[in-house]
């Protein structure tokens, strides 16, 4: 094949840019690299991640309650992705229509390609469900459970190795024969992780899994949720932010049914951003003082702490993110003859930080 380079390049460039539009088509989601050989094969090969779950414009409505109020987010493959808020703010609403186990009032939920109203079957195969309440019918001993979700449920691998390998998964080998009603919370609760397990399904989905048990289960169900992770997408929710922070690699957090903040773990910390708030201790008279800094472009809220004395007041000052107020407020206490006693950002722990984003919603009723 004697073809000059500049041939080459320009018949491959071609063959590419057909191949790249069949392929985005095949692979909308993910980042695709393909590499021809001029004609003779190629190679794809995907150097992004793929996006295994997307949730659009998803509304739910009872009634006048919002419960999940136009929330959109996105769960890459292999990611444990914790859904953190208080009681209320719209988890299991959230996860009970992601599973198709109720309808939204609007929006989309694809998982795996497949979006779960137009092809509901398909899409609940690829979904592993571990609800509030499991599923557990107390009656029955935890492999016969097992082997009657494995049917329904037509998984289609050879059976007895299948529930072997679920059950040592979870940890519940030599508990076979152990009526479920007997067993201890936390081990009712690992039967209802073998039976979201049972199919390999690629989404595993936890609605607070860990809720009632002590800290020892508590320590070993988040081992679990990490090793699933391995192999699985994961969603986890939870109303206890240390409870996410151990398990996930990103923390979305939901209040009044509204996402609020959605980060990776470890950079939860700086996108909550403790930089928005000020703390300023004045002497003069309070009501002046508030009003001032009130004034100031980019101050959102400002609001009497606790910690006054008699001629002093302190104030939490929230200020509109990448706003820098602190000259502002140093020249507006000199205009009005109120020394500053002291002045410093907003330090706040990361719990601090979900209490306060979270202390006004609605939720908290149950
Ligand atoms: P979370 O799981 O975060 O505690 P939920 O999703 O269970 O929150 O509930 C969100 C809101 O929707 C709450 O105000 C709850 O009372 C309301 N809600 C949930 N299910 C129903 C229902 N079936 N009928 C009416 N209101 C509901
Ligand atoms: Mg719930």
């Amino acid at each position: 094949m004697a073809l000059s380079k500049a041939a080459m390049g320009a018949a491959s460039r071609c063959q590419c840019d057909n191949l790249m539009k069949f392929y985005k088509k095949c692979y909308q989601n993910q980042n695709v690299c393909v590499t021809m050989y001029f004609g003779i094969k190629c190679r794809i090969t995907c150097q992004g991640v793929k996006q295994m779950i997307e949730v659009k414009n998803l509304t739910k409505r009872y009634g006048k309650i919002k419960a999940v109020d136009d929330i959109s987010f996105t769960v890459d493959t292999g990611e444990v992705l914790g859904f953190l808020g208080p009681n209320g703010a719209g988890k299991s609403t959230t996860m009970n229509i992601i599973t198709g186990y109720i309808s939204s009032s609007s929006g989309t939920v694809t998982v795996d390609g497949c979006e779960i109203l137009a092809e509901p079957k398909k899409t609940k195969q690829k979904i592993g469900y571990l609800p509030e309440i499991p599923p557990l019918y107390v009656e029955m001993t935890v492999r016969k459970y097992l082997e009657f979700m494995f049917d329904i449920k037509r998984v289609k691998l050879p059976k007895k190795e299948h529930i072997d390998e679920v059950m040592h998964l979870v940890g519940l080998d030599n508990h076979g024969k152990r009526i479920i009603k007997n067993l201890s919370k936390g081990y009712r609760q690992r039967v209802g992780f073998a039976q979201a397990l049972l199919g390999n399904p690629p989404v595993i989905i936890l609605d607070e899994p860990t809720v009632g048990l002590d800290p020892k289960q508590i320590i070993e169900i988040r081992k679990l949720i990490k090793n699933l992770g391995r192999k699985h997408t994961v969603i986890f929710s939870s109303h206890v932010l240390s409870e996410i922070s151990a398990t996930c690699d990103r923390i979305i957090i939901i209040a009044d049914g509204k996402i609020i903040a959605d980060a990776k773990a470890d950079e939860l910390s700086s996108a909550l951003s403790n930089e928005r708030r000020l703390v300023v201790t004045a002497e003069g008279k309070a009501s002046d003082i508030a009003a001032e800094i009130k004034k100031i472009p980019g101050v959102l809220k400002v609001k009497r702490n606790g910690a006054s004395s008699d001629k002093a007041t302190t104030f939490d000052v929230e200020y509109k993110p990448g706003a820098d107020i602190r000259r502002d407020v140093f020249n507006a206490m000199a205009r009005i003859g109120c020394p500053i006693l002291e002045m410093k950002s907003g330090g706040e722990s990361l719990e601090e930080m979900y209490l306060r984003l979270t202390e006004n919603s609605k939720g908290g009723e149950e």
